[in-house]
Protein backbone atom coordinates (compact mmCIF):
# COMPACT_ATOMS: atom_id res chain seq x y z
CA UNK A 1 0.00 0.00 0.00
CA UNK A 2 1.65 3.53 -0.48
CA UNK A 3 2.33 5.34 2.67
CA UNK A 4 0.68 8.55 1.68
CA UNK A 5 -2.93 6.36 0.50
CA UNK A 6 -4.32 6.44 3.75
CA UNK A 7 -2.27 9.46 5.53
CA UNK A 8 -2.18 9.76 9.20
CA UNK A 9 0.78 12.36 9.84
CA UNK A 10 -1.07 16.12 9.57
CA UNK A 11 0.58 17.33 7.03
CA UNK A 12 0.10 14.69 4.72
CA UNK A 13 -3.76 14.77 5.86
CA UNK A 14 -3.68 18.26 5.19
CA UNK A 15 -2.29 17.47 1.79
CA UNK A 16 -5.04 14.77 0.88
CA UNK A 17 -7.74 17.55 2.26
CA UNK A 18 -6.78 20.01 -0.29
CA UNK A 19 -6.58 17.60 -2.88
CA UNK A 20 -10.38 16.14 -2.23
CA UNK A 21 -12.02 19.06 -1.31
CA UNK A 22 -12.69 20.41 -5.17
CA UNK A 23 -14.34 16.53 -5.31
CA UNK A 24 -16.51 16.96 -1.66
CA UNK A 25 -19.61 18.25 -3.39
CA UNK A 26 -22.13 17.32 -5.55
CA UNK A 27 -19.44 14.74 -7.28
CA UNK A 28 -19.26 12.81 -3.73
CA UNK A 29 -22.88 12.90 -3.37
CA UNK A 30 -23.60 10.94 -6.61
CA UNK A 31 -20.40 8.94 -6.75
CA UNK A 32 -19.82 8.18 -3.41
CA UNK A 33 -21.25 4.54 -3.27
CA UNK A 34 -19.27 3.08 -6.44
CA UNK A 35 -16.64 1.00 -5.87
CA UNK A 36 -13.83 1.40 -8.55
CA UNK A 37 -12.00 -1.21 -6.94
CA UNK A 38 -7.81 -0.58 -5.18
CA UNK A 39 -5.90 2.02 -6.26
CA UNK A 40 -9.20 3.86 -7.57
CA UNK A 41 -11.05 4.73 -4.53
CA UNK A 42 -10.75 8.33 -5.76
CA UNK A 43 -14.27 9.34 -5.04
CA UNK A 44 -14.50 9.18 -1.34
CA UNK A 45 -11.36 11.20 0.59
CA UNK A 46 -10.02 8.29 2.19
CA UNK A 47 -9.24 10.31 5.44
CA UNK A 48 -10.90 7.85 7.98
CA UNK A 49 -7.07 6.66 8.95
CA UNK A 50 -6.64 10.41 10.15
CA UNK A 51 -10.14 10.95 11.14
CA UNK A 52 -10.30 8.37 13.33
CA UNK A 53 -7.27 9.69 15.43
CA UNK A 54 -7.99 13.17 15.29
CA UNK A 55 -4.89 14.21 13.32
CA UNK A 56 -7.59 16.34 11.76
CA UNK A 57 -10.61 17.11 13.46
CA UNK A 58 -14.07 17.26 12.24
CA UNK A 59 -14.01 21.12 12.50
CA UNK A 60 -10.90 21.23 10.30
CA UNK A 61 -11.99 18.65 7.57
CA UNK A 62 -15.66 19.94 7.23
CA UNK A 63 -14.49 23.90 7.30
CA UNK A 64 -12.82 24.23 4.01
CA UNK A 65 -15.06 21.67 2.53
CA UNK A 66 -18.36 23.99 3.29
CA UNK A 67 -16.21 26.61 2.22
CA UNK A 68 -16.32 25.63 -1.10
CA UNK A 69 -19.45 23.56 -1.79
CA UNK A 70 -22.01 25.44 1.15
CA UNK A 71 -25.05 23.03 1.13
CA UNK A 72 -24.10 20.84 -1.77
CA UNK A 73 -21.49 19.10 0.96
CA UNK A 74 -24.41 18.09 2.78
CA UNK A 75 -23.44 14.30 2.08
CA UNK A 76 -20.21 14.82 3.00
CA UNK A 77 -20.91 16.53 5.77
CA UNK A 78 -23.18 13.74 7.31
CA UNK A 79 -20.93 11.23 6.60
CA UNK A 80 -18.69 12.67 9.03
CA UNK A 81 -21.49 13.18 11.45
CA UNK A 82 -21.89 9.53 11.36
CA UNK A 83 -18.94 9.40 13.05
CA UNK A 84 -19.94 11.57 15.79
CA UNK A 85 -23.05 9.35 16.14
CA UNK A 86 -21.05 5.94 16.59
CA UNK A 87 -19.10 7.62 18.88
CA UNK A 88 -21.95 9.17 21.18
CA UNK A 89 -24.00 6.07 21.15
CA UNK A 90 -21.11 3.86 22.08
CA UNK A 91 -20.44 6.59 25.02
CA UNK A 92 -23.98 5.99 25.86
CA UNK A 93 -23.90 2.18 26.02
CA UNK A 94 -20.04 1.23 27.07
CA UNK A 95 -21.30 -1.85 27.40
CA UNK A 96 -22.24 -3.04 24.20
CA UNK A 97 -18.66 -3.02 23.62
CA UNK A 98 -17.62 -5.13 26.57
CA UNK A 99 -21.01 -7.64 25.58
CA UNK A 100 -18.82 -7.73 22.45
CA UNK A 101 -15.57 -8.89 24.26
CA UNK A 102 -17.61 -11.46 26.18
CA UNK A 103 -19.22 -13.02 23.26
CA UNK A 104 -15.86 -13.22 21.42
CA UNK A 105 -14.34 -14.99 24.30
CA UNK A 106 -17.83 -17.69 24.14
CA UNK A 107 -17.45 -17.87 20.62
CA UNK A 108 -13.78 -18.71 20.64
CA UNK A 109 -14.67 -21.79 22.79
CA UNK A 110 -17.03 -22.77 20.05
CA UNK A 111 -14.97 -22.22 17.32
CA UNK A 112 -12.50 -24.75 19.38
CA UNK A 113 -14.79 -28.02 18.70
CA UNK A 114 -17.05 -26.74 16.12
CA UNK A 115 -15.64 -27.78 13.12
CA UNK A 116 -17.82 -26.91 10.42
CA UNK A 117 -18.24 -23.27 12.16
CA UNK A 118 -14.12 -23.15 12.19
CA UNK A 119 -13.85 -24.27 8.55
CA UNK A 120 -16.28 -21.63 7.27
CA UNK A 121 -14.70 -18.91 9.40
CA UNK A 122 -11.50 -19.76 7.67
CA UNK A 123 -12.27 -19.82 4.06
CA UNK A 124 -14.03 -16.22 5.23
CA UNK A 125 -11.02 -14.82 6.40
CA UNK A 126 -8.71 -16.20 3.96
CA UNK A 127 -11.12 -14.96 0.92
CA UNK A 128 -11.68 -18.49 -0.03
CA UNK A 129 -15.35 -18.68 -0.34
CA UNK A 130 -15.76 -18.90 -3.99
CA UNK A 131 -17.87 -15.94 -3.53
CA UNK A 132 -16.55 -13.25 -6.44
CA UNK A 133 -16.64 -10.18 -4.47
CA UNK A 134 -16.32 -11.51 -0.83
CA UNK A 135 -12.88 -13.00 -1.56
CA UNK A 136 -11.76 -10.21 -3.83
CA UNK A 137 -12.52 -8.23 -0.82
CA UNK A 138 -11.13 -9.75 2.05
CA UNK A 139 -7.89 -10.14 -0.28
CA UNK A 140 -8.23 -5.96 -0.45
CA UNK A 141 -8.59 -5.46 2.98
CA UNK A 142 -5.24 -7.89 3.79
CA UNK A 143 -3.58 -6.15 1.50
CA UNK A 144 -4.43 -2.71 1.63
CA UNK A 145 -5.54 -2.02 5.16
CA UNK A 146 -8.96 -0.28 3.63
CA UNK A 147 -12.10 -0.99 2.68
CA UNK A 148 -14.75 1.27 0.46
CA UNK A 149 -17.63 1.69 2.83
CA UNK A 150 -19.77 0.48 0.17
CA UNK A 151 -17.86 -3.03 -0.19
CA UNK A 152 -17.65 -3.17 3.71
CA UNK A 153 -21.64 -3.10 3.98
CA UNK A 154 -21.55 -5.70 1.32
CA UNK A 155 -18.85 -8.01 3.24
CA UNK A 156 -20.52 -7.75 6.27
CA UNK A 157 -23.96 -8.71 4.96
CA UNK A 158 -22.46 -11.49 3.34
CA UNK A 159 -20.49 -13.13 6.47
CA UNK A 160 -23.60 -12.39 8.62
CA UNK A 161 -26.25 -13.96 6.17
CA UNK A 162 -25.21 -16.04 3.46
CA UNK A 163 -21.76 -17.68 5.69
CA UNK A 164 -23.90 -17.33 8.50
CA UNK A 165 -20.90 -16.63 10.74
CA UNK A 166 -21.54 -14.66 14.14
CA UNK A 167 -21.05 -10.53 12.78
CA UNK A 168 -18.62 -10.66 16.41
CA UNK A 169 -15.97 -12.37 14.79
CA UNK A 170 -16.36 -10.36 11.55
CA UNK A 171 -15.62 -7.05 13.58
CA UNK A 172 -12.61 -8.81 14.87
CA UNK A 173 -11.43 -9.54 11.28
CA UNK A 174 -11.90 -5.95 10.59
CA UNK A 175 -10.80 -4.06 13.98
CA UNK A 176 -7.36 -6.40 13.19
CA UNK A 177 -6.27 -5.24 9.78
CA UNK A 178 -8.20 -1.81 9.09
CA UNK A 179 -5.91 0.97 9.07
CA UNK A 180 -8.63 3.39 10.28
CA UNK A 181 -10.02 0.93 12.67
CA UNK A 182 -12.10 2.71 15.38
CA UNK A 183 -14.07 0.86 17.96
CA UNK A 184 -17.15 2.72 17.94
CA UNK A 185 -17.93 2.84 13.78
CA UNK A 186 -16.68 -0.62 13.50
CA UNK A 187 -18.59 -2.18 16.17
CA UNK A 188 -21.80 -0.41 15.59
CA UNK A 189 -21.77 -0.44 11.59
CA UNK A 190 -21.42 -4.60 12.03
CA UNK A 191 -24.30 -4.60 14.06
CA UNK A 192 -25.94 -1.68 12.26
CA UNK A 193 -26.08 -4.21 9.34
CA UNK A 194 -26.79 -7.70 11.16
CA UNK A 195 -30.41 -5.56 11.66
CA UNK A 196 -29.04 -5.44 15.88
CA UNK A 197 -28.62 -1.67 15.74
CA UNK A 198 -32.15 -0.42 14.54
CA UNK A 199 -33.89 -3.80 15.28
CA UNK A 200 -35.27 -5.34 12.66
CA UNK A 201 -33.47 -3.36 10.42
CA UNK A 202 -30.68 -5.82 8.50
CA UNK A 203 -28.67 -4.65 5.17
CA UNK A 204 -29.16 -7.37 2.66
CA UNK A 205 -26.56 -7.21 -0.20
CA UNK A 206 -28.06 -7.99 -3.80
CA UNK A 207 -25.97 -9.51 -6.26
CA UNK A 208 -27.99 -7.25 -9.11
CA UNK A 209 -26.74 -4.22 -6.90
CA UNK A 210 -23.14 -5.62 -6.28
CA UNK A 211 -22.49 -5.94 -10.25
CA UNK A 212 -23.89 -1.95 -10.93
CA UNK A 213 -21.84 -0.75 -7.92
CA UNK A 214 -18.94 -2.63 -8.88
CA UNK A 215 -19.13 -1.66 -13.19
CA UNK A 216 -19.89 -5.53 -13.81
CA UNK A 217 -16.76 -6.36 -12.34
CA UNK A 218 -18.41 -9.14 -9.95
CA UNK A 219 -21.48 -11.68 -10.29
CA UNK A 220 -21.53 -13.28 -6.91
CA UNK A 221 -23.53 -16.62 -6.92
CA UNK A 222 -26.02 -17.83 -4.09
CA UNK A 223 -26.08 -15.14 -1.67
CA UNK A 224 -29.13 -15.17 0.76
CA UNK A 225 -31.97 -13.88 -0.16
CA UNK A 226 -33.41 -13.48 3.68
CA UNK A 227 -31.51 -11.94 6.13
CA UNK A 228 -31.92 -14.11 9.36
CA UNK A 229 -31.48 -11.51 12.06
CA UNK A 230 -29.04 -13.11 14.87
CA UNK A 231 -30.58 -13.46 18.01
CA UNK A 232 -29.28 -10.51 20.86
CA UNK A 233 -30.27 -8.98 23.97
CA UNK A 234 -32.05 -5.07 23.39
CA UNK A 235 -29.55 -2.20 23.54
CA UNK A 236 -29.14 -1.28 27.25
CA UNK A 237 -30.54 2.30 27.91
CA UNK A 238 -28.55 5.19 27.49
CA UNK A 239 -26.74 6.89 30.04
CA UNK A 240 -24.64 9.98 30.61
CA UNK A 241 -21.37 9.64 29.19
CA UNK A 242 -18.11 8.33 31.44
CA UNK A 243 -17.50 11.75 33.42
CA UNK A 244 -13.83 12.60 33.46
CA UNK A 245 -11.73 15.42 35.74
CA UNK A 246 -11.35 18.64 33.46
CA UNK A 247 -7.45 20.06 33.51
CA UNK A 248 -6.30 21.96 36.41
CA UNK A 249 -5.55 25.31 34.73
CA UNK A 250 -2.24 25.95 37.25
CA UNK A 251 -1.13 22.82 37.99
CA UNK A 252 2.40 21.78 36.67
CA UNK A 253 1.29 19.50 33.61
CA UNK A 254 2.85 15.92 31.47
CA UNK A 255 0.94 15.76 28.13
CA UNK A 256 -0.17 12.18 27.16
CA UNK A 257 -0.58 11.91 23.89
CA UNK A 258 -2.84 8.70 22.62
CA UNK A 259 -4.39 7.66 19.74
CA UNK A 260 -7.75 8.64 19.80
CA UNK A 261 -6.17 12.13 19.18
CA UNK A 262 -3.28 13.70 17.73
CA UNK A 263 -3.87 16.81 17.07
CA UNK A 264 -3.84 18.64 20.64
CA UNK A 265 -1.96 21.45 19.76
CA UNK A 266 -4.81 22.98 17.81
CA UNK A 267 -7.10 23.09 21.58
CA UNK A 268 -7.20 26.73 22.69
CA UNK A 269 -8.13 25.62 25.66
CA UNK A 270 -4.90 23.70 26.75
CA UNK A 271 -2.73 26.61 25.22
CA UNK A 272 -1.70 28.02 28.26
CA UNK A 273 -1.41 25.30 30.90
CA UNK A 274 1.92 24.91 32.45
CA UNK A 275 3.49 22.34 30.71
CA UNK A 276 6.68 20.64 31.51
CA UNK A 277 6.75 18.25 28.37
CA UNK A 278 4.76 15.93 26.34
CA UNK A 279 5.13 11.92 26.32
CA UNK A 280 3.43 8.60 24.72
CA UNK A 281 3.26 5.40 25.68
CA UNK A 282 5.38 2.37 23.32
CA UNK A 283 3.14 -0.17 21.76
CA UNK A 284 4.80 -2.61 20.41
CA UNK A 285 1.69 -4.42 18.64
CA UNK A 286 1.98 -5.43 15.03
CA UNK A 287 -1.26 -4.76 12.72
CA UNK A 288 -1.85 -2.29 10.35
CA UNK A 289 -3.93 0.26 12.74
CA UNK A 290 -1.10 -0.25 15.29
CA UNK A 291 2.03 0.64 12.58
CA UNK A 292 -0.65 4.15 11.94
CA UNK A 293 -1.13 4.69 15.23
CA UNK A 294 3.01 4.66 16.04
CA UNK A 295 3.50 6.85 12.73
CA UNK A 296 0.55 9.69 14.18
CA UNK A 297 1.69 9.41 17.63
CA UNK A 298 5.59 9.99 16.81
CA UNK A 299 4.03 13.09 14.69
CA UNK A 300 1.98 14.21 17.39
CA UNK A 301 4.48 13.97 19.66
CA UNK A 302 7.17 16.09 17.75
CA UNK A 303 4.12 18.46 16.47
CA UNK A 304 2.99 19.32 20.32
CA UNK A 305 6.67 19.55 21.21
CA UNK A 306 7.69 21.90 18.68
CA UNK A 307 4.33 24.53 19.36
CA UNK A 308 5.11 24.37 23.14
CA UNK A 309 8.57 23.96 23.46
CA UNK A 310 8.81 20.64 25.43
CA UNK A 311 10.91 17.78 25.95
CA UNK A 312 9.38 15.13 24.36
CA UNK A 313 9.63 11.48 25.58
CA UNK A 314 8.23 7.85 24.50
CA UNK A 315 7.68 5.57 27.97
CA UNK A 316 7.06 2.06 28.58
CA UNK A 317 3.62 1.25 29.20
CA UNK A 318 1.52 2.84 32.25
CA UNK A 319 4.05 2.44 34.78
CA UNK A 320 7.05 4.54 32.36
CA UNK A 321 4.53 7.70 32.27
CA UNK A 322 3.76 7.58 35.78
CA UNK A 323 7.64 6.95 36.75
CA UNK A 324 8.57 10.37 34.12
CA UNK A 325 5.43 12.01 35.92
CA UNK A 326 7.09 12.05 39.20
CA UNK A 327 10.81 12.33 37.97
CA UNK A 328 9.65 15.84 36.64
CA UNK A 329 7.36 16.95 39.58
CA UNK A 330 4.09 17.44 37.63
CA UNK A 331 0.66 17.33 39.88
CA UNK A 332 -1.02 16.43 36.78
CA UNK A 333 -1.27 14.27 33.78
CA UNK A 334 -3.66 15.67 31.06
CA UNK A 335 -4.92 13.42 27.90
CA UNK A 336 -7.15 13.84 25.70
CA UNK A 337 -10.92 12.17 26.71
CA UNK A 338 -10.04 8.19 26.38
CA UNK A 339 -13.34 7.16 23.78
CA UNK A 340 -14.88 3.39 24.53
CA UNK A 341 -12.22 0.91 23.15
CA UNK A 342 -9.01 -0.45 23.74
CA UNK A 343 -7.64 2.87 24.73
CA UNK A 344 -9.82 2.88 28.14
CA UNK A 345 -7.69 -0.37 29.62
CA UNK A 346 -4.91 2.15 29.24
CA UNK A 347 -6.55 4.87 30.84
CA UNK A 348 -7.36 2.76 33.69
CA UNK A 349 -3.90 1.24 34.06
CA UNK A 350 -2.56 5.01 33.70
CA UNK A 351 -4.72 6.41 36.21
CA UNK A 352 -3.93 3.37 38.64
CA UNK A 353 -0.35 4.02 38.50
CA UNK A 354 -0.44 7.98 38.60
CA UNK A 355 -2.62 7.40 42.28
CA UNK A 356 -0.05 5.63 43.40
CA UNK A 357 2.58 8.94 43.21
CA UNK A 358 -0.46 11.24 44.22
CA UNK A 359 -0.37 12.62 40.88
CA UNK A 360 -4.10 13.41 39.13
CA UNK A 361 -5.22 12.46 35.63
CA UNK A 362 -7.23 14.94 33.47
CA UNK A 363 -9.11 14.46 30.20
CA UNK A 364 -9.68 17.17 27.85
CA UNK A 365 -13.24 17.02 26.21
CA UNK A 366 -13.45 18.35 22.58
CA UNK A 367 -16.26 20.87 22.66
CA UNK A 368 -17.09 19.17 19.30
CA UNK A 369 -17.88 15.64 21.25
CA UNK A 370 -19.84 17.88 24.03
CA UNK A 371 -22.40 19.31 21.54
CA UNK A 372 -22.72 16.20 19.61
CA UNK A 373 -23.05 13.12 21.71
CA UNK A 374 -25.93 14.41 23.74
CA UNK A 375 -28.15 13.90 20.16
CA UNK A 376 -26.32 10.38 19.41
CA UNK A 377 -28.53 8.39 21.48
CA UNK A 378 -31.34 7.56 19.69
CA UNK A 379 -31.29 6.90 15.82
CA UNK A 380 -29.33 8.98 13.34
CA UNK A 381 -31.67 11.04 12.26
CA UNK A 382 -32.10 12.67 15.32
CA UNK A 383 -28.42 13.97 15.11
CA UNK A 384 -28.95 14.78 11.47
CA UNK A 385 -31.69 17.05 12.84
CA UNK A 386 -28.72 18.93 14.79
CA UNK A 387 -26.27 19.51 11.84
CA UNK A 388 -27.59 23.19 11.35
CA UNK A 389 -27.19 23.69 15.27
CA UNK A 390 -24.06 21.61 15.55
CA UNK A 391 -21.90 23.54 12.69
CA UNK A 392 -23.44 26.61 14.52
CA UNK A 393 -21.74 25.75 17.85
CA UNK A 394 -18.49 24.73 15.82
CA UNK A 395 -18.37 28.15 14.10
CA UNK A 396 -19.18 26.46 10.78
CA UNK A 397 -22.67 28.01 9.97
CA UNK A 398 -21.71 30.79 8.13
CA UNK A 399 -20.59 28.21 5.12
CA UNK A 400 -23.15 26.63 4.80
C1 LIG B 1 -18.87 -2.97 8.62
C2 LIG B 1 -18.25 -1.58 8.66
C3 LIG B 1 -17.13 -1.34 9.47
C4 LIG B 1 -16.58 -0.05 9.54
N1 LIG B 1 -15.47 0.16 10.33
C5 LIG B 1 -14.94 1.41 10.42
C6 LIG B 1 -13.79 1.67 11.23
O1 LIG B 1 -13.26 0.79 11.92
N2 LIG B 1 -13.28 2.93 11.24
C7 LIG B 1 -13.85 3.95 10.50
O2 LIG B 1 -13.34 5.09 10.54
N3 LIG B 1 -14.96 3.75 9.76
C8 LIG B 1 -15.51 2.52 9.68
N4 LIG B 1 -16.61 2.31 8.89
C9 LIG B 1 -17.26 3.47 8.25
C10 LIG B 1 -16.79 3.78 6.81
O3 LIG B 1 -16.77 2.61 6.05
C11 LIG B 1 -15.41 4.45 6.76
O4 LIG B 1 -15.34 5.53 7.67
C12 LIG B 1 -15.14 5.00 5.35
O5 LIG B 1 -15.27 3.98 4.39
C13 LIG B 1 -13.75 5.58 5.32
O6 LIG B 1 -13.39 5.97 4.02
P1 LIG B 1 -13.27 7.51 3.64
O7 LIG B 1 -12.44 8.23 4.63
O8 LIG B 1 -12.83 7.58 2.21
O9 LIG B 1 -14.77 7.99 3.78
P2 LIG B 1 -15.55 9.27 3.19
O10 LIG B 1 -16.70 8.77 2.41
O11 LIG B 1 -14.62 10.20 2.51
O12 LIG B 1 -16.13 9.91 4.51
C14 LIG B 1 -15.50 10.96 5.25
C15 LIG B 1 -15.38 10.58 6.69
O13 LIG B 1 -16.66 10.41 7.29
C16 LIG B 1 -16.64 9.34 8.23
N5 LIG B 1 -17.54 8.28 7.74
C17 LIG B 1 -17.90 8.05 6.45
N6 LIG B 1 -18.80 7.05 6.39
C18 LIG B 1 -19.00 6.63 7.65
C19 LIG B 1 -19.82 5.63 8.23
N7 LIG B 1 -20.64 4.86 7.50
N8 LIG B 1 -19.76 5.47 9.57
C20 LIG B 1 -18.96 6.23 10.35
N9 LIG B 1 -18.18 7.21 9.85
C21 LIG B 1 -18.19 7.42 8.52
C22 LIG B 1 -15.20 8.84 8.29
O14 LIG B 1 -14.53 9.52 9.33
C23 LIG B 1 -14.68 9.25 6.93
O15 LIG B 1 -13.28 9.40 6.90
C24 LIG B 1 -17.17 1.02 8.80
C25 LIG B 1 -18.30 0.76 8.01
C26 LIG B 1 -18.83 -0.53 7.93
C27 LIG B 1 -20.04 -0.76 7.05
Amino acid sequence: MPADDHPVTRAAALQRLAQFVPLAGSRYATGRNADHGPGHHNAVSRLSAAIARRTLSETEVLAPVLAAHGAEANSFVSEVFWRSYFKGWLEARPGVWQAWLGALDRIDARLAHDDALAARHLAAIRGETGIDCFDHWMHELAETGYLHNWARMQVASIWVFTLGLPWELGARHFLAHLIDRDAASNTLSWRWVAGLHTRGKAYLADPGRIARMTGGRFSPAGLATHARIPDGADHPPAQPPRAVTAPMRDAPALLWITRDDCSLETETMLHDLPWRAVAVIDDAADSPGARADRIACDDALARAAAHWGLAHFRVNGPAGLAALATELGVQQVVTARVPVGPGLDTLVAVRGALRREGIALAEHLRAWDRAAWPHATRGFFALREQIPMLLDAAGLKDLT
